[in-house]
């Protein structure tokens, strides 16, 4: 997509920390981050949202989850636990139109959230 701030991010047309990358899917640190570790997980495909994961892969579907706990590991946020944030259209708090995962770790997180 043309326009979407992510999909320019996949492309590197705009910068971002990379944390990982498959031919799939990209990782990325959040640019204001509300905790320790906040990293996006994104399809490389343009997906508008959560209501649209039918088109997804499936296969990708899986590769998000699974990369998940690996991020974690990685980030030292595995054993004390972390949060995992879908914000889905306007009264979920969504504010880019490309679907994507919160990872959320490395402070004790708050619910209910507001
Ligand atoms: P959401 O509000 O769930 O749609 O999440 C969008 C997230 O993208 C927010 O947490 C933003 O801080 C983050 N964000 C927006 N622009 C960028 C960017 N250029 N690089 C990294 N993160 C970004
Ligand atoms: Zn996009």
């Amino acid at each position: 997509m043309e326009d979407c701030i992510f999909c320019k991010i996949i492309r590197g047309e705009i910068p971002a920390k990379k944390e990982y990358e498959t031919d799939s899917i990209f990782v990325f640190h959040d640019i204001t981050p509300q905790a320790p570790i906040h990293l996006l997980i994104i399809p490389k495909a343009h997906i508008k949202s959560m209501n649209e994961i039918d088109s997804l892969d499936p296969k990708v579907i899986h590769q998000i989850f699974e990369v998940i706990p690996e991020l974690a590991k990685k980030n030292g946020i595995f054993e004390k636990g972390y949060r995992v944030v879908n914000n889905c259209g306007t009264y979920g708090g969504q504010t880019v139109g490309h679907l994507h995962f919160h990872l959320l770790g490395g402070r004790h997180l708050q619910w209910p959230p507001g």
